[in-house]
């Protein structure tokens, strides 16, 4: 049985207070989580993350991470350097580092592996934009996405991480995915995953992100296939997060 995870993507957002009033609520709460939790928080604001978090159970990472491990390479953090912070995870291919930044499927493979590398966990996001879905070529964008990865480094690579589906239409929208179409895409992914390697199908775990809040979190987490979440502008206070982790 795999156990659910919910994970807070902060992305751009947060102040040394903010951030020291978060954690501070969310590990108040944490006897009540029934999931396991982690926040990705910015790169500056890592070293107050580990200072607040080291020996408690709220588990930390990164939003990216570099494709390179050092070098001439100017505003790039390294998975050494992440690693130095006893950060777990890392973010890569998020669907704003791809639509935004311009990052490729090959960038997202290449950090997926840099992070494996450094001994990190990463979070592999995957997931079609609207008019893929009004296309009907949602399975064919998630496969492409999941396939960089599987070809770079091997689909028992795969275990080392967990993979994130976030429908990009459903992202701080307020239009969340159904729960059945959810669980329609994370099958479809488990399934292609188990097409090659059932063990590593098995153990993945695979988190559905868009639009999750504590009135949602339930139905979502119950389907088969989704194990937790990776939650966006509800992981920024700690009353709304607490609420998603106690779903899980
Ligand atoms: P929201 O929860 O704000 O929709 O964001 C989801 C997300 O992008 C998490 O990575």
């Amino acid at each position: 049985m795999r156990k659910t995870l919910v994970a807070g993507n902060w992305k751009l957002n947060g102040s040394k207070d903010s951030i020291k009033e978060l954690l501070g609520g969310v590990l108040a709460g944490m006897s009540e989580a029934k999931s396991d939790v982690a926040v990705c928080a910015p790169y500056i604001y890592i070293p107050l993350v580990q200072e607040l978090l080291s020996g408690t159970d709220v588990a930390y990472g990164s939003e990216s991470i570099s494709e390179y491990d050092s070098g001439a390479y100017t505003g790039e953090i390294s998975g050494a350097m992440l690693k130095d912070f006893d950060c777990e995870y890392a973010i890569v291919g998020h669907s704003e580092r791809r639509t935004l930044f311009a990052e490729k499927d090959s960038d997202t493979a290449n950090k997926f592996a840099a992070a494996r590398k450094h001994g990190l966990k990463p979070i592999l996001c995957v997931g079609e934009l609207l008019e893929e879905r009004e296309q009907g070529i949602t399975e064919e964008v998630v496969a492409r996405q999941l396939d960089a990865v599987i070809e770079l480094e091997g689909v028992e690579a795969l275990a080392d991480g967990v993979i994130a589906y976030e429908p990009v239409w459903a992202i701080g929208t307020g239009m969340t995915a159904s729960p059945q179409q959810a669980q329609d895409v994370h099958a479809f992914i488990r399934g292609k995953i188990a097409a090659l390697n059932a063990g590593v199908a098995e153990k993945v775990q695979i988190l559905y992100g868009g639009s999750v809040n504590g009135g949602n979190a339930d139905e979502l987490f119950a389907m088969a296939d989704i194990d937790g979440g990776l939650i966006g502008g509800a992981s920024l206070k700690a009353e709304d997060f607490l609420a998603i982790c106690k779903a899980g």
